[in-house]
């Protein structure tokens, strides 16, 4: 059968006629029937994409349920999805000093449309090195990191995903490890560009801790050389980091592997509210010597969300050739950008450049983040002494102790489904909460919502 199958002149003139305001009703319903019947036949036969070559794809489920969440007119809904700051009236919140930023670009005379460079704005690069690895990191200094500019960490992500695919090479098994569960798109970047992937343990649902065990006997186990990827702090969609002893145990047993980390770092700052703890982890890696990459997000920071800014570094490891060894990958890095988006978008990267390498401006941003970071901070105390206070059933220490933007509540998605149903509140199956959407107006509501859906399913 041929691929397309062009529609016949007499087709189209039906097509056409059959929408005539001058034709008689009898010749109007027989031209709507032989209508009905060309359109029928015409595009089953006019594409190369059927459902066996395109199968419907299930819709993104975050998105999704941001949809549902939309359409519901209950004045009390919650929305406990998506993973976007939202001040105490559950409105996104524009940081001060990106409003100061904008300002300041808006009236700089000189600034244009113009491309960016490949690697992006050089400004912002260099800031961002030195935000994630410290100011004073020795890797700058020997010039051991190659920085591209790219779209958000999503972007950051799939560049470091596509060159680790296209020049990664391990002696057995090549494979990728994520954490489980992960941010779900992890999933979807690294199959997309070819690489086979596992998970190891990291959630215990019995502690909602960390599965500490679990997580570094798989990483022990994977072949030699496997591809680990680290949230560097507050691990989505958990909320659950380890500790920095835990971290030096993990990073043994990655050396004594010889595989190869790769942080994705999207809450710097957000977490804790302290941008040098939410990195330690990324920097004692870097101080031991490992050749590794990270994904830097600007996205919650800097509440730039859709500005799409974010970094992407390659380090490798001290050597008399080190410096060549990073022009060489750049070089890669460079080829490989070009082909995909050619050069990065400018308004977000230069707005979160404005503020970096302003030191006034740089000490407001930190205050920035303190305020949202003390806020999430308020509403996991208040969430779990409301539900204690109710005696709601269970443990809910692990509200407070979980750290970031989410948090893993431990409900089940029976109790999801149920909760959504009931009380009109929105979160993703798995039972992750977004902290951001909870405020002083509807987290006793929330509460008593859990406390309801817990008792009624036990
Ligand atoms: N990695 C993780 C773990 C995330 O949670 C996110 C944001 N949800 C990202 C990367 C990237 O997000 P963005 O592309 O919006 O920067």
């Amino acid at each position: 059968m041929p691929a397309v199958m062009p529609k016949s002149p007499s087709q189209t003139t039906l097509a056409s006629s059959s929408s005539s305001s001058s034709s008689s009703p009898t010749q109007s319903s027989s031209q709507s029937r032989l209508t009905q019947i060309s359109t029928h036949i015409a595009p089953m036969a006019a594409t190369a994409f059927d459902a066996s070559a395109v199968p419907q794809a299930p819709e993104d489920p975050l998105f999704g349920l941001m949809a549902a969440y939309r359409r519901d007119t209950d004045s009390n809904k919650v929305d406990l999805g998506i993973g976007a700051y939202r001040d105490n009236n559950a409105k996104p919140w524009i940081l001060p000093v990106v409003k100061k930023a904008d300002e300041i670009l808006r009236n700089d005379p000189d600034l244009n449309h113009e491309y960016l460079p490949i690697a992006g704005l050089a400004d912002f690069t260099s800031a961002s090195q030195k935000l994630v690895l410290g100011g004073d990191s020795p890797a700058i200094k020997e010039k051991r990191v190659t920085s591209l500019q790219t779209i958000s960490g999503t972007g950051a992500v799939h560049l470091g995903a596509l060159f680790l695919a296209k020049f990664y090479k391990t002696k057995t098994e090549r494979l990728v490890l994520f954490s489980d569960p992960t941010w779900a798109n992890h999933f979807q970047i690294f199959s997309n560009v070819g690489l086979q992937y596992k998970t190891y343990p990291y959630f215990s649902k019995k502690t909602k801790g960390l599965d500490f065990d679990g997580m570094i006997g798989t990483i022990r186990d994977a072949p030699e050389g496997s591809i680990i990827v680290l949230h560097a702090c507050a691990h989505n969609p958990t909320g659950v980091d380890p500790t920095q002893d835990q971290w030096k145990k993990i990073a043994e047993v990655i050396r004594s592997k010889k595989h190869f980390p790769f942080f994705d770092t999207a809450y710097q700052g957000f977490a804790s509210g302290d941008l040098a703890r939410d990195g330690w982890a990324i920097r004692y890696f870097v101080e031991q010597g490992f050749e590794l990459c990270i994904a830097q997000s600007y996205a919650k920071n800097f509440g730039l969300y859709g500005e799409r800014a974010g970094c992407f570094h390659f380090v490798t490891s001290p050597s008399s050739d080190a410096e060549e060894t990073i022009k060489r990958i750049a070089s890669q890095l460079a080829i490989l950008q070009r082909s995909e988006i050619s050069n990065p978008p400018a308004y977000g990267a230069r707005i979160a450049s404005t503020v970096l390498n302003d030191p006034k401006l740089f000490a407001e941003w930190e205050a920035n983040l303190r305020e949202m970071s003390g806020r999430i901070k308020e509403m996991r105390t208040a969430l779990r002494s409301k539900l204690e206070e109710m005696g709601t059933p269970g443990t809910w220490n692990h509200i407070t102790d979980q750290i970031g933007m989410f948090s893993f509540t431990g409900l089940t998605e029976q109790q999801v489904l149920k909760i959504r149903e009931d009380a009109h509140v929105y979160m993703t199956k798995n039972g992750r909460i977004s902290m951001a959407g909870l405020n002083t107006h509807n987290v006793e509501y929330f509460a008593k919502a859990v406390d309801k859906v817990v008792r009624e399913t036990q």
